[in-house]
Parts: structure tokens; C-alpha cells; sequence
């Protein structure tokens, strides 16, 4: 490392055209760059193939931010939820550059969580189709064994969460002294999971003449000091406001009895025909086997997603649920963070976030990108203080709707 001391960031760019890559509502100046075309931010053509495949028709705008940045060789830090289109914002430049280079472990991509892991890896996948980059995901919790092989063998990308990725590094199955882009996604996850040890010793064996690139949601003092060590006059490249929440997302609170909220649960999804994929976050892993009991005996499919099942049980969970064989995903926050599923049509807070920074990345869940989606927190009378807090937070309020015989301020119910 060595990176020298870091001055102020350099730049603050930023836009707050929100999410929605055709978004109406920015200003003249958001808007041009919402406009720019992939072509016009400098891609190599094998990139742009990929992106046309991918159907992206225009940047976000962190990508339009950030592209032309990335590929300038600054150092970034960029300000952006998930469902911004961040993870395209630092593959498409990193496959640009790789293009024709020698065969070296040149990129590396740290992450929080497996599930994380494996959507940059397909993103890199995605978006090198015509390029010839091979991409590792080096994650815990399955076998070190094949992982290990195709280190040995040699990969352009390793995206790696930081425990697992230290195993590796012990038994030198890697080195990274030719490694030229380093990224840490969702660098405020990363340090809320203890994670900085790690992310210290890995970052230690990457040689410090490298392009560095932060992603991170929020910028509390603890990313700023990673930043401030790691990262090479920084341009901020910040895309709506800090805590916003996804635009296109609609939000309403439901004012419930603990004890009813299974009940409201089942009888919202009766009620509206819409509810096809539909998120459900409790805040443990029990209350999260009990609501998918609940749902299973009302006859709604639905599995549970948590620290205590096993990667492959995850894995077979995300599959029926993108597959549309499962209507109902119920997650604890742990296990939410980098699910990357398209076409979400609700996401329910079960249980009201204890963070507001929480509810921020629910809600990210749906929304992402151009769709929109709907997003319920049932809200019990011991949790109205949070939802407040959440309010302040988001800068917004948010609607109440109360349903007849569950709403704990109507006659009859507890
Ligand atoms: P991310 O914020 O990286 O998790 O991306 C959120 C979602 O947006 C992913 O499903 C991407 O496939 C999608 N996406 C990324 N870039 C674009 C784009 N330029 N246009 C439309 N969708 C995009």
C-alpha cells in the first residue's frame, strides 16, 4: 500500500436524477448526462456489444458520472445504492481496460456478502461476452477446493469477499502484485460486518501504483478514513441525495397489532392480484421460518433465506424465486444485502428496519434501475418512533393505510 495521505476530494460530481435512467425530473445539467449515450463515454466496441445485449439503452447516472472518470484513470469514490447501476459503473470500465492486456491477475473486487459476490462476477461475465476476461467469485461457505483451482489456474478478475479471499491468500493460491484496479463495493457494509482487519490485510499486498474504486451508500467517518488511506485524490461522484430512496418506488406504512401482521401478510397478497414477487424482511431468522410457516399453511409458496441455511439452500431459494416458482422470499437483512433480482413487485418490512440506513437498502430492492415497485412496512405501536425516524431520515412521509379489522387504532383489535 503506501498510498500517500489523501487531500480533500479533488471533485465532487454529482447528479440527483435519481435512479430511473430516463428519469424527467433532473436538471439541465442531470439530465444531459442521464442522455449520454454508452458510445459517447468512450467504451471499446466488444463493451458496447455487451451492453446492447444486456438491452441497456442509456447510462445511469452514476454510469455516466463515473464511466468516463473511470476510464481517465482517477480514483473514485462513488455514492450509490444498490439499484443505481453502480456495479456496471466499475465493470464496464475495468473490461474496457483489460481488453488485449496480458494475462495477469489485474482486478480485484472486494464485497461484502456472497450473494453480492456472485452478482459482480456475472456482471463481469455479462459484460466481457466479447472480450476474453476470465472472472473467479471467491466466496465462503462452500468448498475452498475448486475455488482454489481456478486461482492456481490464473483468472483476469478475482471478486471476492474479504474472509474467504484471506484463506486463499494464506495458502497462496493468489498473488496480487500485478493487480492494477482494485474496487471495495459496498465499503459501509464491509465495515458495519468487521470487515476492516481484512480489507487492511488484503489491500496491504496490492501494489500501490493502482486505480482504486469506492463504492459505498453512505460515507460515515469510517469509509472516509478508508478512503482517506487508500484512495488517490478521489473524485466524489455522488448520484440523488445521500439516504434517498429508490424513485420509482411507492411507499406505504401499515399500521398493525404484532400479533396480526402474519394475517395482513396473507391477506394483502389475496386481496391485490399484483403481489408476484414479493421480498419480506423480518429482523430474525426465527420470525423468518415463522412467516413462511404461516404463509405455507395459507397455501402462499414461499421460502425463507438466512444466515443458518446453507449456500446451496440460498442458492436453490434465489433460483424458485427468480423463477417465479416461489411468490414470497423472506430474508433477514443480513442475507438481503446484494440480492440482485429483476422485476421485484413489492418489498414488505415485516419487522421496521432498527437503522433507517436499513430501510434505504430494503426499498433498494425494489425499483432498481427503470421499474418501479411497491414497498409496505407493517408498522406495530412499538415500532411508530422508528418509522418516524425512517421519515426524517428519507426526507419523505409516508402514507398510512389502514386495513379494516388489522389497523391496532380500529375498533375491536388489540
Ligand atoms: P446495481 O445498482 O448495479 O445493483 O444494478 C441494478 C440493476 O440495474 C441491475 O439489474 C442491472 O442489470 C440494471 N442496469 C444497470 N445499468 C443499467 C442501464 N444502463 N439501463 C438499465 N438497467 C441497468
Amino acid at each position: 500500500m503506501g498510498s500517500e495521505p489523501m487531500d480533500l476530494p479533488a471533485a465532487i460530481a454529482s447528479s440527483d436524477a435519481g435512479v430511473a435512467p430516463d428519469s424527467d425530473s433532473g436538471t439541465d445539467e442531470s439530465t444531459s448526462e442521464a442522455r449520454a449515450t454508452f458510445a459517447q463515454l468512450r467504451l471499446a466496441p466488444p463493451v458496447l456489444d455487451a451492453v446492447r445485449e444486456a438491452g441497456y439503452e442509456y447510462p445511469t447516472p452514476i454510469q455516466a458520472l463515473a464511466i468516463p472518470l473511470a476510464l481517465r484513470g482517477r480514483d473514485l469514490i462513488g455514492l450509490a445504492q444498490t439499484g443505481t447501476g453502480k456495479t456496471a459503473a466499475f465493470t464496464l470500465p475495468i473490461v474496457h481496460n483489460l481488453l488485449g492486456g496480458p494475462r495477469r491477475t489485474r482486478a480485484l473486487i472486494l464485497t461484502p456478502t456472497r450473494e453480492l459476490c456472485i452478482q459482480v462476477e456475472e456482471s463481469f461475465v455479462r459484460y466481457s461476452a466479447h472480450a476474453d476476461v476470465d472472472v473467479v467469485a471467491v466466496f465462503g461457505g462452500v468448498p475452498l477446493e475448486p475455488q482454489q483451482e481456478k486461482l492456481r489456474a490464473g483468472v483476469d478478475v478475482v471478486v471476492a469477499t474479504p474472509g474467504r479471499l484471506i484463506d486463499h491468500l494464506e495458502r497462496q493460491n493468489v498473488v496480487f502484485d500485478e493487480i492494477e484496479f482494485l474496487v471495495l463495493d459496498e465499503a459501509d457494509r464491509m465495515l458495519d460486518m468487521g470487515f476492516a482487519p481484512q480489507i487492511n490485510r488484503i489491500v496491504d499486498q496490492i501494489p500501490a501504483y493502482r486505480q482504486t474504486l469506492l463504492f459505498s451508500a453512505t460515507m460515515p467517518p469510517e469509509v472516509e478514513a478508508l478512503s482517506r488511506r487508500y484512495l488517490r485524490k478521489p473524485i466524489v461522484v455522488q448520484v440523488g441525495r445521500r439516504s434517498g430512496v429508490a424513485q420509482t418506488v411507492t411507499h406505504a406504512v401499515y399500521p398493525v397489532a404484532r400479533a396480526r401482521k402474519a394475517d395482513l401478510l396473507v391477506e394483502l397478497i389475496g386481496q391485490k392480484g399484483d403481489m408476484d414477487t414479493v421480498l419480506v424482511f423480518t429482523r430474525t431468522k426465527h420470525g423468518a421460518d415463522r412467516v413462511v410457516r404461516h404463509l405455507e399453511s395459507a397455501g402462499v409458496e414461499a421460502t425463507a433465506m438466512h444466515a443458518d441455511k446453507s449456500q446451496i439452500q440460498r442458492m436453490k431459494a434465489l433460483e424458485q424465486f427468480r423463477s417465479g416458482e416461489i411468490t414470497v422470499l423472506v430474508a433477514t437483512d443480513i442475507a438481503q444485502r446484494g440480492l440482485d433480482i429483476s422485476g421485484i413487485t413489492h418489498v414488505i418490512n415485516y419487522d421496521v428496519p432498527q437503522q433507517a440506513e436499513d430501510y434505504v437498502h430494503r426499498i433498494g430492492r425494489t425499483g432498481r434501475a427503470a421499474a418501479t415497485g411497491d414497498a409496505y412496512t407493517f408498522m406495530s405501536p412499538d415500532e411508530i418512533s422508528m418509522v418516524r425516524t425512517i421519515e426524517r431520515v428519507i426526507g419523505q412521509e409516508i402514507p398510512r393505510i389502514s386495513v379494516p379489522g388489522f389497523d391496532f387504532g380500529s375498533v375491536g383489535t388489540s
